[in-house]
This record gives structure tokens, sequence and C-alpha cells, in this order.
């Protein structure tokens, strides 16, 4: 989107500023422009960029020097601006677990949302006030919340227990974050880190399986499927 502020500024000449200025600026510079419920979507985001370049430069002198600095023989950088404008926050401890290379991305994805516990879980969907019965639907026993479903509920303790047994995997601890605690401090091992994130894939994805198709597997066969699948794929 910002790469649109910077092409009214820096390619003036091109068809699309041309026709932008006069229908949708109507002669005035972008600076001043303002978002509106009769512009469309995109265009509104183009404006909201160019207020955050305004609030993080200072004005629009500031601002275009900004992307002056992110102009790299007459193209736009957009690694540079994207480095200026994302939020900055420090890196969380289980990063390197999550970023392992051994991890399938969709499984470091799934894990990295469960550690911030953002799964719909039953529990997040009746605190967000959606009228739901709260039982976990691996245990049928239980109330269903993250802490819950990795793993202290019998069924993923069982399934995780055997995963973590076939990956020679000590000290096992039936907590999620212990769990990833204890792969962190130990030396990295990326099948022990594939492991953990392909069993809390595998885990949420039978929990969906179960709620939404009625189809369910047995601990054993679903710990054989992330064994076999992770050790193909990390070749062991
Ligand atoms: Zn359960």
């Amino acid at each position: 989107m910002t790469k649109w502020v910077w092409k009214l500024l820096f390619k003036p000449g091109c068809l699309w500023s041309r026709w932008v200025t006069q229908y949708i600026l109507k002669g005035r510079d972008i600076w001043h422009a303002q978002s509106s419920i009769s512009l469309s979507w995109y265009w509104n985001n183009v404006i909201k960029m160019k207020d955050l370049l305004l609030d993080i430069s200072g004005g629009p002198e500031q601002a275009l020097a900004l992307l002056v600095r992110c102009t790299a023989r007459q193209r736009f950088d957009v690694s540079q601006i994207y480095e200026l404008i994302r939020p900055h926050s420090s890196a969380v401890s289980w990063a390197p677990l999550v970023y392992d290379k051994g991890c399938h991305p969709k499984h470091s994805f799934i894990g990295m949302l469960a550690m911030q516990d953002k799964l719909p879980s039953i529990e997040r969907l009746i605190s967000r006030g959606i009228m739901l019965i709260n039982r976990c639907s691996l245990c049928l026993r239980q109330c269903e919340s993250i802490s819950h479903l990795f793993f202290t509920c019998e069924f993923s303790a069982q399934v995780w227990g055997i995963v973590a047994a076939r990956l020679h995997l000590q000290g096992v601890i039936f907590y999620l974050h212990a769990t990833v605690n204890i792969l962190l401090t130990a030396r990295r091992n990326s099948l022990h880190n594939a492991g953990l994130l392909a069993s809390i894939y595998y885990i949420w994805k039978e929990r969906n399986s179960r709620i939404f198709q009625g189809i369910a597997s047995s601990p054993e066969d679903l710990s054989s499927k992330i064994v076999c699948m992770v050790t193909r794929r990390l070749g062991v």
C-alpha cells in the first residue's frame, strides 16, 4: 500500500498517478487526502499508510525523506519500508522452537497460536460471548481449554507420551509450557522440536475432526502418524 503513495510522488507522470491525481485527489496533494466511505477499500488503505508515514516521520517533508531512503535505482524497496513501519516487539522465549527449520510451517503456525492461547478453543469462544457447552471432544470428561488440550487431557497425554517415548525425549511433562521450556533449555534437537509441534498440530486436527466430521482416531494411530511424519521429514 505504501508503494502507491511512493508511486504518486516519484512517478507523477505515469497513467495511474495522473488518473488518481485528477479523479480522486482532484488536484490536491496526497499528504492532505482524507479517507471516506465513498472511496474504495483499496484507496482508503493507501490513505491509512500515508497517515502512518506522517505519524512515524513527523510531517510531509520528513515522510518524503523517508521514502527517498527507501528508493534504490528508481525502484521502491518494500523490505526497507516494512522494517520501518512494522510493529517492533521483543522476541518471545519460544521463538527458537517454532522457527526450527526441522518443523513443518503448518505445525509451527498452529504451535504459535497454541503458545499464545489464540486457538479458538471452546473456553476462548465462551469468553467472547458465544454460548457453547464446554466439554473436551477428546476425553469427553473435562472442559476444553488450550492448557487442557495440550496436554492435561488424558487422550493428548497418551498421544504425547507415545510420541515422546518413540522420539527418545527424556523428562516429558504433560504441560505445554513446561515441555517447551525443557526443549528450549536442552541442546537443540530438531527431532524433538518437530515432534512437539507436530503433536500439537495433530491433536488440534483430531479435535476438529471429531467436532466437525464426527471422525475419531485412537491415540496409537495418531501418535504413529505423528512419528512417521516427523521422522520422514527429517530423514531419520
Ligand atoms: Zn480432554
